[in-house]
Formats: C-alpha cells, sequence, structure tokens
C-alpha cells in the first residue's frame, strides 16, 4: 500500500461526515422588500406602509435570479445558507491540506 492513501482515506471520511451535517446547503442570499399588493382600499398601501416579502438571490447558469419565499420558509432557508458559507469555508480548507497530504506522499515514495 502505498504511503499517504491511509490519510487520504481518512481526510475523505472526514470530509463526509462534515457534509452530512450541513443539510440543507444553499448558496445565495435573502433579503426583505416591501411590495405594493393589488387590494383596492387597502389602508397599509395607502399609507405607503407596503407588505414585507422574502426575497432569494442566487445565480442560475451565470445569469442572477430571484425567487419570492414565504415567510414561514424564511428560518429553513437561513439555516440553508448559514450551512453553504460553512461547506464553501470547508472546501476552501481542504485545498492547502490535501495538497500537504499529496506532498507528502510524493516525497516519502522518492526517499531512497
Ligand atoms: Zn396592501
Amino acid at each position: 500500500m502505498p504511503h499517504g492513501t491511509s490519510a487520504d482515506a481518512a481526510l475523505r471520511q472526514q470530509f463526509l461526515a462534515q457534509v452530512q451535517k450541513l443539510w440543507p446547503a444553499i448558496r445565495g442570499s435573502l433579503s426583505e422588500v416591501r411590495k405594493p399588493c393589488i387590494r383596492p382600499h387597502c389602508a397599509a398601501c395607502a399609507r405607503g406602509d407596503k407588505h414585507p416579502a422574502f426575497l432569494l438571490s442566487f445565480t442560475e447558469n451565470g445569469r442572477r435570479r430571484c425567487m419570492y419565499v414565504p415567510a414561514e420558509l424564511v428560518p429553513r432557508l437561513q439555516q440553508g445558507l448559514q450551512n453553504g458559507r460553512q461547506l464553501e469555508a470547508l472546501l476552501s480548507q481542504l485545498g492547502p491540506r490535501l495538497l500537504r497530504h499529496y506532498r507528502q506522499a510524493r516525497d516519502s515514495s522518492h526517499a531512497p
């Protein structure tokens, strides 16, 4: 068995265990907007208060898009956004960690 393989497998297991805990994970941003409604003589709209609404902005095929989010789903999406940021941080950390492992494995196989 070449040196470094068990370390690689351990990193893989560690990564999969962490990813498992990060569901749901999404990427984008959630914002609150105020929209007028279509009801005639609406007191809130007449006051200029309008109605709070939530928008999820995301990128699809390089284009910025957004979708309305019902208020009761906002906490779940916020959790998804937080998990998504953790997942991205995890991937960023993995680059240097993997490279160190691969270099160590290469160096030890080249050693006399
Ligand atoms: Zn209204």
